[in-house]
């Protein structure tokens, strides 16, 4: 990590990303904070115009500034969708300086936008990862979190519904069954005591049968004595 003077109000420090640059002292809004350096590279010239890398920064359509060196402390500085700082470019000048857009407080991460060039190049094809666009994502995702929630549950409670209504069918089914079991039963009830009924009858006529006396013994057929005695002395 560079060394950077006291003076200074700024350091170098982790970021969510890597590195970044932190304010160590309050940065009022306006004041300037640090230049953004390196050599010059004249598109014009084919060696200049073939360097590449994450740390060009174009002053004007030819004339680009290569941050890449160590030196230039200000590389460190992350990209932010909402800064507290901006590049001012002075391409008459061929100098950038990065400047507080916001009251800085000590222990917030330094950042400018990269402007859209460099967001399309480097940064949309991996996802920004700075405050705001975390922040939206976050949103985002409780929000997409609270939807499937939501349909979740009214899809629980369709099921609930559903499964209710199923159970009281069931009911009303179950109901009808036992009613039409117990019909049934009550018909099968019914026939086999009227079957019992007419045989019991029958044996009934059985018993009384067997009960009434053999007709040999009987003894009205046999003429009782006196009375052929009475008829005998008739005839005397
Ligand atoms: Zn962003």
């Amino acid at each position: 990590m560079p060394v950077i003077p006291k003076t200074k109000p700024y350091r170098v420090g982790r970021s969510k990303t890597g590195l970044g640059l932190f304010a160590t002292q309050p940065i009022k809004k306006g004041t300037k904070i640090i230049r953004y350096f390196g050599p010059l590279l004249d598109s014009k010239k084919a060696e200049d115009d073939a360097i590449e890398n994450k740390y060009l920064f174009e002053l004007d359509k030819r004339w680009t500034i290569d941050g890449s060196i160590r030196e230039n402390v200000a590389r460190y500085i992350n990209h932010s969708c909402k800064p507290n700082a901006e590049s001012d470019v002075k391409p008459r000048k061929k100098k950038i300086v990065i400047r507080a857009i916001k009251n800085i407080a000590p222990g917030d991460e330094i950042n400018y936008d990269y402007g859209t060039d460099y967001f399309k190049a480097y940064l949309k094809p991996i996802g920004c990862k700075c405050d705001a666009c975390e922040k939206k994502r976050a949103k985002k995702k409780a929000e997409e979190r609270a939807e499937r929630a939501r349909v979740k549950a009214k899809e629980n409670a369709k099921d609930a519904r559903k499964a209710e209504k199923k159970a009281n069918k069931k009911t009303d089914e179950l109901a009808k069954e036992t009613a039409k079991d117990k019909a049934k039963q009550r018909a099968k009830a019914k026939a086999k005591s009227t079957s019992k009924s007419s045989a019991s009858a029958k044996s009934d006529r059985a018993a009384a049968k067997s009960r009434r006396p053999a007709a040999g013994k009987r003894v009205k057929t046999k003429s009782s004595p006196a009375k052929t005695l009475t008829s005998r002395a008739k005839a005397a």
